[in-house]
C-alpha cells in the first residue's frame, strides 16, 4: 500500500512509496483505512528533530477512516465502523485514567519503540504509534474512536488533535470566562481552535498575533475581534488592556522566545496558557522575583488538557451547533502524492490546515 515516508531526521522532503504495509495486527488491535488526514505542525516538528521520534517513519497522526479488520478480544468495533485515530489513547486504569485526566495516560506510548510499518529490507516506525500518511495502519483498539455518521473524515481527522488541541487549552486548561481579554499568538490551525474555544467561552476581546497576514485576515473570521502582526502586540496590549495585560495569553508556537512575549502580555494574576509543542533544548526562563510577584498563572495545556473522549465530543456538538467553524480551516486539499507540497505551504504558513485525501 501506499504511505509517506521520511527515511532520516533532518530530510524536508517525503518520500511517497507503494511498497509499504502496515504491521502489527493481532488480539487487541485494529487495522484502519484512512480516508483523510490532516497535515499538523507536530508532524514537520518529528521530521526536523524537535520532537523526539525514530526513523524511517511515516509522518501523521491526526487521521480518520474506516475499520477494516479487528483483531481477536475487540469488541467495541467492526468492519466498516467510522472512527477517528487518537494518538493518545486512554488505557482506562492508570492513576491518570482514574483521575479522567486521560490526555496524561502514558500507555500509548509503551508501543512507540515498536515499527508501525515495514517496506523491503526495512522497519518504518509510525509517528506518535500512529503514521496516518498511509492508506491502512494498525493501531490498538482504543486509538479507534468511532465517529457519529454526520461527522465527514476530513472534519474528523482535525478533531483527532489540532481542533481538540486548541478548543482544549481553552475550554479546559485555561477555562476562559465571559467578557476576559485574549491573545492567541500563532494562528495556524491549532491557534485558530484556540481562538475559537475563546469566543465558544465568550471572551469579549480577542486579539489575534500571527507574522503572516493571511493567517491575520483567516483569524477575523473565526472570531479574532483584532489580527496584528508580532511587532504591534505591545500597542494592542496599551490600547486594549491600558497596558495592564491581557488575562489570558496563548502561546501556540512552541518557542521559548514566543512564551517569553507571551508572559509579558498578560497581565499579572492573569493566565499564560502554553500550547505549542516545543524542543528539550529550548529553555524558558523566568527570574524569581517575577515568577511571585506578578501570580502569573502558567498553565501548560497538552492535546486539550482534559478527557480526549469527552473533548471530541464537545468539538462534535459545537461544529453541529454552528459555534465553530471547521470546515473553513481546511484551506488546502491535496492526495497523498501532494504532501510536498502541502509541507512547503506549512512552513511558508500558508495554510491554516491542510487535508490530505487518501
Ligand atoms: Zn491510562
Ligand atoms: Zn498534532
Amino acid at each position: 500500500m501506499r504511505a509517506a515516508v521520511l527515511h532520516e531526521i533532518g530530510q524536508d522532503k517525503l518520500d511517497v512509496l507503494d511498497d509499504v504495509e502496515a504491521v502489527g495486527f493481532g488480539p487487541g488491535k485494529v487495522r484502519i483505512r484512512i480516508r483523510a488526514t490532516g497535515l499538523c505542525h507536530s508532524d514537520i516538528s518529528a521530521m526536523t528533530g524537535v520532537l523526539p521520534q525514530p526513523a524511517p517513519f511515516v509522518p501523521g497522526h491526526e487521521g480518520a477512516g474506516e475499520i477494516l479488520d479487528v483483531g481477536d478480544g475487540v469488541t467495541s468495533l467492526a468492519p466498516g465502523d467510522r472512527v477517528l485515530v487518537c494518538w493518545l489513547p486512554a488505557c482506562g486504569v492508570c492513576p491518570s485514567c482514574k483521575r479522567g485526566q486521560t490526555h496524561l495516560c502514558l500507555a500509548g506510548f509503551m508501543n512507540a519503540g515498536t515499527p508501525n510499518f515495514k517496506r523491503p529490507g526495512a522497519e518504518v516506525f509510525g509517528f506518535a504509534g500512529t503514521g496516518t500518511f498511509a492508506e491502512e495502519v494498525v493501531v490498538a483498539a482504543g486509538c479507534a474512536v468511532p465517529i457519529p455518521d454526520d461527522v465527514p473524515y476530513e472534519i474528523a481527522a482535525l478533531i483527532g488533535c489540532g481542533v481538540t488541541t486548541g478548543l482544549g487549552a481553552a475550554i479546559n486548561t485555561a477555562k476562559v470566562e465571559a467578557g476576559s481579554s485574549v491573545a492567541v499568538i500563532g494562528c495556524g490551525g491549532v491557534g485558530i481552535s484556540a481562538i475559537q474555544g475563546a469566543r465558544a467561552q465568550g471572551a469579549a476581546q480577542i486579539v489575534a498575533v500571527d507574522p503572516v497576514a493571511s493567517r491575520r485576515e483567516a483569524a477575523l473570521t473565526f472570531g479574532a475581534t483584532e489580527a496584528v502582526s508580532p511587532s504591534e502586540l505591545d500597542d494592542a496590549k496599551q490600547r486594549i488592556t491600558g497596558g495592564e495585560g491581557f488575562d489570558y495569553v496563548f502561546e501556540v508556537v512552541g518557542k521559548s522566545a514566543t512564551a517569553r512575549t507571551a508572559y509579558g502580555a498578560t497581565r499579572r494574576g492573569g493566565t499564560l496558557c502554553v500550547v505549542g509543542a516545543g524542543a528539550m533544548d529550548d529553555f524558558f526562563q523566568l527570574n524569581m522575583f517575577e515568577l511571585f510577584f506578578d501570580e502569573k498563572r502558567i498553565l501548560p495545556s497538552l492535546y486539550g488538557g482534559g478527557d480526549v473522549l469527552r473533548s471530541y465530543e464537545r468539538a462534535v456538538a459545537l461544529w453541529r451547533a454552528g459555534r465553530i467553524d471547521l470546515e473553513g480551516l481546511i484551506t488546502h486539499r491535496v492526495p497523498l502524492a501532494g504532501i510536498n507540497d502541502a509541507l512547503d505551504q506549512m512552513r511558508t504558513g500558508e495554510a491554516l490546515r491542510t487535508c490530505i485525501t487518501l
